[in-house]
């Protein structure tokens, strides 16, 4: 009989559980709610990236009904083939005028959009200057890209200046940094990496993946809330974060996008977004510019939140938004303390290595404007509870 040739996994999984680090699935019954049941166990949703509750709108919802029932369930071709309907047009029109450039693609994911735009970009003659806590999916895009890779240590613009001054001037640069950073919750250094990138003549590229829809005027991101229009070339967005749906977006020059719609990987072998996804991604940009309100009370929610869980003494970073982490330091800490506070009706999820750095594992919280001050006051004294049994405060 031949031997299994992925033993090897197994063992590593097996690892996993003996340092207390793997992890089962929690299972959400129902809807993507503030509060709802996951694992059979009725919990306040401290993990989700439903910033707006966008995710079971009335709006959002109806338009990808009517959108199916006139248009099918799928677009049944890449876009580049048969693939782009008008309603993919409209929602790339719609989201060029919301930020405010000439033109924009969507992708069928936030990570594809990264992946996809930094792989198309650049060539093996380059080289691409990243913050080290940047997303996944810019890392792979650079890897693909097969261009060089320099990292600068987190919003450290001195050093990114450093890398710089050291590369040639005629080489190709891109300097990239996510808007909002997912496991700290902090805004990357966008005033000083532009001005860096007109000193150096670099290619600027911002990831606003967790600022789309919670920074800037209408949710519009971090480069209309720091007003640097016109300064970044490369605005990558998310459709499945705040505007509750799925997708990703490239916002830029018309040659940018007309680049793209040439040469971006996902674009050209992946099948476009199914009809009722554009649809309500188009009406989740109604939303955003009909009903600001929304995120006022994001942020009244997120200030409310932030605030208590100081209070109480825990250590939660250098977060600006939304996203705030408890660190527990030790891996397998940070899962004690998000199975302690599960059990306590409150879901959030702990993260350890290799998502971050080894000491720094914690769980993360995410607040929505959906919340109410009862769910935010009941996690906060699950947290007391569990953060002074586990000895963190
Ligand atoms: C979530 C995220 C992405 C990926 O977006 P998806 O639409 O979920 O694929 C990209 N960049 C950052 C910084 C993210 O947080």
């Amino acid at each position: 009989m031949r031997t299994d040739p992925l033993a090897y996994l197994s063992i590593e999984l097996d690892t996993l559980k003996q340092q207390g680090l793997y992890r089962h699935l929690r299972i959400l019954e129902g809807e993507q709610k503030p509060k709802t049941t996951f694992d059979h166990r009725q919990v306040v949703n401290l993990s989700s990236n439903n910033y707006l509750g966008l995710t079971t709108h009335p709006r959002l919802r109806e338009a990808a009904l009517a959108a199916t029932r006139d248009l099918g369930v799928g677009s049944g071709s890449v876009r580049s083939i048969a693939g782009t309907m008008a309603i993919h047009m409209e929602l790339e029109r719609r989201l060029a005028v919301f930020k405010n450039t000439e033109a924009v693609v969507v992708f069928q994911s936030g990570f594809a959009a990264n992946a996809g735009t930094v792989a198309a970009v650049l060539t093996k003659e380059d080289v691409v200057i990243s913050d080290e806590l940047n997303h996944a999916s810019i890392i792979d895009g650079a890897r693909l890209s097969r261009a060089a890779i320099k990292v600068f240590p987190h919003k450290d613009v001195a050093a990114a200046r450093r890398i710089l001054q050291d590369l040639p001037a005629s080489q190709r640069k891109l300097l990239i940094t996510d808007g909002v950073f997912s496991m700290d919750g902090d805004v990357g250094a966008i005033p000083d990496l532009c001005t860096l990138a007109e000193e150096f003549g670099c290619i600027m590229m911002v990831d606003d993946a967790h600022a789309s829809g919670v920074f800037g005027k209408n949710g519009r991101g971090t480069i209309d809330h720091f007003g640097l229009h016109g300064r970044v070339d490369i605005q990558v967005g998310t459709l499945s974060k705040a505007v509750g749906a799925l997708g990703g977006y490239v916002a830029g020059s018309r040659a940018l996008i007309d680049f793209l719609y040439h040469r971006a990987r996902p674009f050209l072998f992946s099948t476009s977004h199914p009809p009722a996804t554009a649809a309500a991604c188009i009406a989740a940009i109604d939303v955003l510019e009909q009903e600001p309100q929304i995120i006022d009370r994001l942020w009244d929610n997120t200030l409310f939140f932030k605030a208590g869980l100081r209070a109480l003494g825990f250590n939660t970073g250098l977060s600006e938004s939304p996203i705030t982490p408890v660190i527990a330091g030790d891996g397998a800490l940070a899962m004690k303390l998000s199975d302690r506070l599960f059990q306590e009706g409150v879901f959030a999820q702990g993260i350890a290595f290799p998502t971050v750095a080894r000491d720094k594992a914690r769980v993360r919280t995410i607040v929505t404007a959906t919340h109410t001050r009862d769910d935010l006051q009941f996690a906060l004294d699950v947290f007391a509870k569990v953060g002074r049994e586990l000895g963190l405060i």
